[in-house]
C-alpha cells in the first residue's frame, strides 16, 4: 500500500463495527470479563480504559503506518508525548543534548523537571553538528531534535546526528510536528522515537489536544511501559477526531504547502520584510538539507518585519480579517503572531533586530490572504513605520 491508501484504509475494520466506516467512540473505564479465567488473563486490549480502547488502537495503527513505527503511544497533548518520552528514556545521572531552536516547553521539561531528578541538559546550535559532537559526554543518553525548529525554522542534518549518536549508543528523538509525519520520516533515517503534537496537523481543525509517540523496536517497550506508569492518556472523543483528521492529513498538507509557498514568495518581495524563514525557499540557509531529507513543507514559517514599534505592529495586526492571533497551528485556518525567538535560547540568543513573526498559512484562497496582509502592510506604512 502507498501512503495515501494506508491513511484511508489502516486502523479500521467496518465488519467489526456493524459495517460502520469509522471505528466508533468507545467510552470506557471498566472493561468487563465474564469468566475468572478471562479476567485473570487480560492483555492491554481489554485491560482498562486508560490503557486503550478500540478507538485508541485505530489511531495507534495509523500512526505506526504513517511514521513506519513498531509501536505508537497516544498521549493527552504534544507536551505529554514529549515528557513521557523523556521520562521513559532518561534516568538520574544522564545527560541530554537538545537543539536550541526547539519548542520552548520542551526546555521546561528538561530545565525545570528532569533537572530535579539528576538529569542535565545542554542546548546546541541545530545547524552545527560538529560542535554538537564535541558536547557529547560519556553520560549523554539522548539527543533531542526538532527539525525544522518551529520558530526560526533552521533544518538539522538528522542523518549526521544519527550516525554520531548510533556510533556511541546514544538514543535520538525527533519532534516531527512540522512535517505532519508526511514530509519527514525520522524513523526511516535511524531516529529512535518520533513524536508529534497531533494537536496540530493530525487534528487539523484547532479543536483537540493530543500527542503521538512513534517508537522503533528498541524503544517501544520502555515507552509503552512508562506511558502506563504515568497515565497521560487522551480522551475518546479527541482520539476519534485525531483519527478522522488522519484520513485527510496528506491532502490538507499538500494545500498548506502550496499556499505557504505562495505567501512566502510574496512576503519576500515586500519592502517591510527583511527576511523570510521558510526551509523550501532556495536561499534559506539550511535549504539544501530540507531538500535532501523532506518531501514537502507545511504551512508554518516565519519572517522578520522591519519594525519593532508595538503600536505600529498593532495597527497592522488588529485589522487583519483572516489571520487569527493565537498559539498552536496546523488547523485549516491562518494565524499570525509576533514572537521573540532569542529570549529562550542558550546559544542562538542574538536579537535578530526586526520583529520576528510566525505565520501559519491555512486552506483559504491565497489571493485573499495576500490582500489581507497587503492591507496590513499599508496600515503599518501609513503609521509611519
Ligand atoms: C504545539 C507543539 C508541541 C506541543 O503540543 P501540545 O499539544 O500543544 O502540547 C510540541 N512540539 C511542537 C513543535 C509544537 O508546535
Amino acid at each position: 500500500m502507498k501512503e495515501e491508501t494506508k491513511l484511508v484504509h489502516a486502523g479500521r475494520d467496518p465488519s467489526a463495527h456493524h459495517g460502520n466506516v469509522n471505528v466508533p467512540v468507545h467510552r470506557a473505564s471498566t472493561i468487563i470479563e465474564t469468566t475468572l479465567d478471562s479476567h485473570l488473563s487480560r492483555s492491554r486490549e481489554n485491560m482498562y480504559g486508560r490503557e486503550g480502547t478500540p478507538t485508541v488502537f485505530a489511531l495507534e495503527e495509523l500512526v505506526c503506518e504513517l511514521e513506519g513505527a513498531t509501536e505508537a503511544v497516544i498521549c493527552g497533548s504534544g507536551l505529554g508525548a514529549i515528557s513521557t518520552t523523556i521520562l521513559a528514556l532518561c534516568q538520574a545521572g544522564d545527560h541530554v543534548l537538545a537543539t536550541d531552536n526547539a519548542y520552548q516547553p520542551l526546555k521546561n521539561v528538561l530545565d525545570n523537571v528532569l533537572s530535579r531528578f539528576g538529569v542535565t541538559v545542554d542546548y546546541f546550535d541545530p545547524t552545527d553538528v560538529t560542535t554538537m559532537e564535541t558536547m557529547i559526554r560519556p553520560e549523554t543518553r539522548l539527543i533531542w531534535l526538532e527539525s525544522p525548529g518551529t520558530h526560526t525554522f533552521e533544518v538539522t542534518d538528522i542523518p549526521a546526528v544519527v550516525s554520531i549518536a548510533r556510533e556511541r549508543g546514544i538514543l535520538t528523538a525527533a519532534d516531527n510536528t512540522w512535517s505532519g509525519g508526511v514530509y519527514l520520516k525520522p524513523l526511516s533515517m535511524g531516529v529512535d522515537v518520533s513524536i508529534q503534537a497531533a494537536t496540530k496537523y493530525i487534528g487539523g481543525h484547532s479543536d483537540i489536544m493530543m500527542g503521538t509517540i512513534a517508537c522503533n523496536e528498541e524503544t517501544a517497550n520502555q515507552i509503552r511501559r512508562t506511558f502506563n506508569y504515568l497515565g497521560n492518556s487522551a480522551g475518546p472523543d479527541d482520539v476519534y477526531l485525531a483519527t478522522r483528521g488522519m484520513r485527510t492529513l496528506s491532502i490538507r498538507l499538500e494545500r498548506h504547502y502550496k499556499n505557504g509557498m505562495v505567501l512566502a514568495n510574496w512576503l519576500k518581495e515586500q519592502e517591510l520584510v527583511l527576511e523570510v524563514r521558510h526551509p523550501a525557499l532556495p536561499d534559506f540557509p539550511t535549504h539544501d538539507i530540507w531538500k535532501r531529507d523532506f518531501t514537502g513543507a507545511s504551512g508554518l514559517f516565519g519572517f522578520l518585519l522591519d519594525c519593532t514599534d508595538r503600536d505600529v505592529i498593532a495597527a497592522m495586526m488588529d485589522g487583519l480579517k483572516y489571520f487569527g492571533m493565537g498559539y498552536s497551528w496546523g488547523g485549516y485556518e491562518s494565524l499570525l503572531i509576533p514572537y521573540q525567538p532569542h529570549r529562550n535560547r542558550t546559544v542562538m540568543n542574538t536579537d535578530p533586530g526586526g520583529q520576528s513573526m510566525r505565520i501559519h498559512v491555512g486552506l483559504e484562497d491565497p489571493e485573499d490572504l495576500i490582500a489581507d496582509l497587503a492591507a496590513g502592510f499599508e496600515r503599518l506604512a501609513a503609521f509611519g513605520k
